[in-house]
């Protein structure tokens, strides 16, 4: 059974929430932040739905330590705020999908399905050679033995690129699968964080393809 932490600080909806899931997910259930990172280092849940606005620390700050120490659960941030800018910040901590409230239990599950199956999809866990060395799991990666300092969104459209090494992947592609929501935000964003990476790792691993998209070359 797959493993679901809400972190949620209204009771009516933490309550909704922890009965609907456990149907179907063995689910734990708190109210704060510091409660919330004990319970994920604890349970190791596959996916945590984490509240933006909590009472100790907000969802942002729950979202990096989490990353920091090494919690590899997939993260959906429930949020009154519709904000594009909030959006980008979350999923440039690591946020897997976003969700505005009021949402519907039905919109939440479906959510959860899809955030679950490409958390199944991604297998690469490590890349290494002479000079690059990246664990996805850690989040921890260097370059010539030096600590290289990627975001949780870098990690995961590395990720994503490695798994299809030698392959084109194209940028709608990647905004799919690693930005993974409805509102997509403009391709440019790809590019600018493919430049980013190409900068941190060294140029000769992102190939890009003329009007196809990216290409990982070892
Ligand atoms: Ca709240």
């Amino acid at each position: 059974m797959q493993k679901i932490l809400i972190i949620e600080d209204e009771p009516a909806i933490l309550t909704g929430l922890k009965d609907d899931l456990s149907e179907i997910y063995q689910t734990w259930a708190c109210a704060c932040g510091k409660a919330g990172l004990e319970l994920a280092q604890k349970e190791r849940p596959d996916l945590i739905l984490l509240d933006l606005l909590l009472p100790d620390i907000d969802g942002f700050d729950v979202c990096r330590e989490l990353k920091e120490k090494g919690v590899d659960a997939s993260i959906i941030m429930l949020t009154a705020r519709d904000q594009l800018v909030d959006k980008l910040k979350g999923l440039e901590l690591g946020a897997d999908d976003y969700i505005t409230k009021p949402f519907s239990l039905e919109e939440l599950r479906a959510r959860i399905k899809a955030v679950l199956r490409r958390r199944a999809l991604a297998p690469e866990e490590r890349y290494q050679d002479s000079v690059l060395v990246i664990d996805f799991k850690k989040y921890q990666a260097s370059k010539n033995k030096k600590p290289l300092k990627l975001s949780a969104l870098e990690f995961k459209l590395l990720r994503f690129l490695v798994s299809y090494k030698g392959k084109v992947v194209g940028r709608k592609q990647l905004l799919e699968q690693v930005w993974g929501y409805q509102v997509t935000p403009a391709t440019r964003t790809v590019d600018a964080h493919i430049l980013s990476l190409r900068k941190k790792l060294g140029k000769r691993y992102i190939a890009t393809v003329h009007r196809e998209g990216y290409r990982f070359q070892a």
